[in-house]
């Protein structure tokens, strides 16, 4: 792991600002702290956009984003390049954002480091999250609770949460990237680039535009369906959980084990 610049500056406006509850300010307060300018605006594929001018630097955010948490998590970020990329950029768009949470280093990364650790400090996620059990209902509350995108959510829990998860990131009918929690071995299938299992919740909703219930999210699969298996493996019960979103034609899946 490299060093996490992104949390070393969030940490350092939390303390700044004497933050102490992330549910206690908005993200516009820290922009206009700043002395940034703010504009919301319909955006053409973008959630948000930063420019750096000589003088003045302005934060845009597209009108148009449907969620909250994701509008917030969105403006974190943005604040996060002010924060981190002052002096090397001109502007930077943001889209598909979720993208980024699998790359290591880089500008998106730290970014994303920086919302996640101002929205989601690791002592109140650790907390908030202590003793529940992992279920797609524990990622909403948390989404909910912390006021963030359900994405973020989800790969704050994957870095952090109790539960071993693996995530797969599809777009297009395509698998991007996978990540497993730290010290979860399981290998995956050689399937990167390559359309996803043909018996997984992900190409379910490829095929026929499948989206389940919320009551009906964790839906049983087989080990086999995402991990390579030999013959000492006994089928025990693994769930996924496809969080769609339609606008960019992505699927993030939750993988788990009880
Ligand atoms: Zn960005």
């Amino acid at each position: 792991m490299p060093i996490n610049k992104g949390a070393i500056a969030a940490k350092k406006i939390i303390n700044e600002f004497g933050l102490e509850n992330p549910q206690d300010f908005s993200i516009e307060e820290l922009i206009y702290a700043r002395d940034i300018i703010f504009e919301e605006k319909k955006i053409l594929n973008s959630d948000g956009r930063i420019v750096f001018g000589k003088s003045k630097t302005k934060i845009s955010i597209n009108s148009e984003i449907k969620y909250s948490g994701r509008r917030r998590f969105t403006l974190a970020h943005e604040l996060g390049h002010f924060e981190l990329h002052h002096n090397e950029n001109t502007h930077l768009e943001d889209n598909t954002l979720t993208l980024d949470y699998f790359k290591y280093g880089g500008q998106e990364y730290e970014a994303n480091q920086f919302a996640v650790e101002l929205l989601m400090p690791s002592a109140s996620f650790v907390s908030f999250t202590k003793g529940k059990q992992f279920s797609p209902d524990l990622l909403r509350e948390i989404a909910e609770h912390f006021q963030t995108s359900l994405t973020s959510a989800t790969f704050r829990y994957l870095e952090i949460g109790q539960h071993p998860i693996s995530l797969f990131h599809c777009r297009d009918k395509k698998v991007i990237y996978w990540k497993n929690s730290p010290d979860y071995y399981r290998r995956i299938k050689d399937i990167t680039k390559l359309q996803p299992p043909t018996d997984s919740v992900a190409m379910e909703f490829f095929n026929d535009g499948t989206i389940y219930r919320e009551e009906d999210s964790a839906q049983e699969i087989y080990k086999s369906t995402w991990f390579e298996t030999d013959e000492y493996d006994n089928e025990d019960e693994y769930y996924e959980y496809a969080i769609v979103t339609k606008d960019y034609n992505t699927v993030l899946s939750v993988v788990w084990e009880d």
